[in-house]
């Protein structure tokens, strides 16, 4: 089950830079619940990795929300590193997260 969602989600993103299909080995799930997911992306064609958050709903297309540039990973990789307190809240916050994330990145 998980496996399939995870191919239909590849077959779905797009390296943001080429536009070419991921290869499954190129694609790492940082965390998910429920149907949204986050993932580390790399493109072998042109270097560029990407976080990808998309949301998968049972028998329907995989929606990616939005995805990182590498620039903008760099931006955020020198903040403080990640605690339990972080996770907890990372998880309370997936409890209630509506998928909007265009408001979210507003506020
Ligand atoms: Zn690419």
């Amino acid at each position: 089950m998980e496996e399939s969602l995870i191919k239909r989600l590849i077959a779905t993103i797009k390296c943001g830079t080429c536009g070419r299909n991921y290869e499954e080995e190129d694609v790492e799930v940082i965390e998910h619940a429920d149907g949204l997911w986050f993932l580390r992306v790399y493109c072998s064609f042109c270097n560029v990795k990407c976080l990808v958050a998309a949301i998968i709903r049972r028998n329907e297309k995989p929606e990616v929300i939005t995805d990182l540039t590498e620039v903008e990973v760099e931006r955020f990789k020198d903040l403080e590193e990640v605690r339990e307190d972080d996770l907890l809240d990372m998880h309370n916050f997936l409890k209630v997260f509506d998928g909007d994330f265009p408001r979210l990145f507003r506020q």
